[in-house]
């Protein structure tokens, strides 16, 4: 539904536990946490804190888990938007659905603003198919308008998430706006083991469960795949009565969504 475009400022409890791997991603955006924990540290010195921090990668790595950690780890509240949510919207309501967000994120600060899928409105001009351009660019104004209009000590910083860096509106990269870029990867090797371990843990797990197997068998897999893996593996084993989740279920899961990842790639590659 398009009626709620935003969560009103709710309160997150998921830390920087929840998310695996992702160590260098971390240690940069616990610096961000400390400008919303501690901003007169900062603006004592007569710095700038920074506004609004890029979050580039790969779909299902994790980039907006990690935002929603940030929240909860400064215990701020959580607003979020998706670019994609005012593509169909008419005339007006895009830049009008900005406006609304600032103000009531204005009221609740400090806190977090998370914007999914920036490039769906911060397109380079002439570059985007789904909206009219004229909406798109009015939506894309009026955020650059709202993130010049408060000051740096406003307690808001406005995270951003994209895996097209390279398509964004050049005014959305300038200094004061989105100037630093976070690079979320999929995860390695050992990376996809500890998201094993973390989506492991509601499971009933059967003794002969290798985490180190199941990270050797989804090269390529990020962070989403993985707990779909999880949870597909715990439903085949219910499905099949057992009272343990198994090494077998866990290969049936990985095939089925290894088979799922496949069809999603033929609908965007034609000739197929
Ligand atoms: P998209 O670009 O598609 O919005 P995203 O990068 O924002 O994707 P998330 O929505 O954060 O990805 O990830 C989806 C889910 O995948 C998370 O809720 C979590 O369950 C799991 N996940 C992804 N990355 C990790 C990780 N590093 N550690 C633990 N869980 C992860």
């Amino acid at each position: 539904s398009k009626a709620q475009l935003f969560e009103k400022g709710a309160r997150v409890n998921i830390t920087f536990n929840d998310v695996a791997g992702l160590d260098e991603a971390k240690v940069e955006v616990m610096e961000v946490v400390d400008f919303l924990k501690n901003p007169k540290k900062y603006t004592m010195l007569g710095g700038k804190i920074p506004k609004g921090c890029l979050l580039v990668g790969p779909p299902g790595t994790g980039k907006t888990l990690l935002a929603k950690a940030m929240a909860g780890e400064a215990q701020v509240p959580f607003f979020s938007m998706s670019g994609s949510d005012f593509v169909e919207l008419f005339v007006g309501v895009g830049a009008s659905r900005v406006r609304d967000l600032f103000k009531t994120a204005r009221e609740k600060a400090p806190c977090i603003i998370f914007i999914d899928e920036i490039d769906a409105i911060g397109r380079a001009r002439g570059k985007n198919m789904m909206m009219s351009n004229d909406e798109r660019e009015n939506t894309l104004n009026q955020l650059l308008v709202e993130m010049d209009g408060f000051g740096t000590d406003s307690g808001i910083i406005i995270l951003a998430a994209t895996n097209r860096p390279d398509v964004l509106d050049s005014a959305l990269l300038r200094p004061g706006r989105f100037d630093r870029q976070i690079t979320i990867e999929k995860p390695d090797l050992a990376g996809r083991a500890k998201i094993f371990e973390v989506h492991l843990k509601p499971i009933k797990k059967s003794p002969d469960l290798d985490i180190s197997k199941l990270a050797a068998m989804t090269p390529g897999f990020a962070g989403a795949d993985i707990a779909n893996v999880c949870n597909e593996a715990a439903l085949i084993a219910a499905r099949n009565g057992k009272s343990q989740v198994e090494m077998q279920d866990f290969n049936d899961a990985i095939d089925r969504v290894i088979g799922g990842l496949e069809k999603k790639n033929k609908i965007i590659s034609p000739g197929e």
